[in-house]
């Protein structure tokens, strides 16, 4: 009998407070083994009170699946909560890349120059300036290779002489993400990125003052 209440007790936890009547319940069989000791045979049996215990479990069950969808419901929303908030913490403005800063916009050798230039070693990465979209991705003439970015204002940064790039037109980026790799192609004396903002009416405007006041500093 000993056997038969702790058996009976473990399907009471299963079962959520499922009362103790070994008796009446009938939902534990107790074999004789040849040994003659009683054992625990296993749940079920062929009586009608068997199929209430299957009941309560699919009622516990159901009710289970009721709170693990709320919790996942409320995972959900935390995690578009974090996403939002990382999404409004990320950077909107990127330094285009790390290296000297080695021209200026304006006049120079007695020809304007319509952008910045920041000199490092090939192959420095070179990164979005500010979400976009990439417009070109290729060779062109004078910058060897430019990638093109336009921005949500309508807003296109320029970014010339790459050696290689790692992104296609039309792809989405983010600023400060990688699109190439700082290069010496096209009329350039020594690598260097040469980097030009145009505004939404089409004019190359000066970068450095575009980034400042964008909170980057070059
Ligand atoms: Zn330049």
């Amino acid at each position: 009998m000993v056997v038969a209440a702790v058996a009976v007790g473990a399907f009471a936890t299963a079962g959520a407070g499922q009362a103790l009547q070994p008796a009446a319940g009938n939902n534990v069989q107790l074999a004789n083994r040849t040994d003659g000791t009683a054992t625990f045979d296993g749940t079920g049996g062929d009586t009608a009170s068997a199929p209430r215990l299957l009941t309560t479990s699919r009622k516990t069950a159901s009710e289970g699946a009721v709170e693990a969808a709320k919790l996942l419901r409320s995972q959900q929303i935390m995690t578009r909560r974090e996403a939002a908030e990382a999404e409004q913490k990320r950077p909107k403005f990127a330094r285009p890349a790390v290296g000297d800063f080695t021209s200026a916009y304006g006049a120079r050798w007695g020809r304007a120059h319509l952008g910045i230039d920041i000199a490092g070693p090939i192959g420095t990465p070179i990164l979005a300036a500010a979400d976009g979209v990439v417009k070109d991705a290729g060779p062109i003439s004078g910058f060897g290779q430019w990638v093109r970015l336009v921005h949500p204002d309508g807003t296109i940064t320029v970014y010339g002489h790459v050696d290689s790039y790692n992104v296609r037109v039309g792809q989405r980026v983010q600023a400060g993400q990688q699109i190439a790799r700082m290069g010496n192609r096209g009329e350039s004396t020594g690598p260097h990125l040469h980097f030009e903002v145009w505004n939404p009416d089409g004019q190359k405007i000066n970068p450095l003052s575009w980034l400042n006041d964008r909170g980057v500093t070059v």
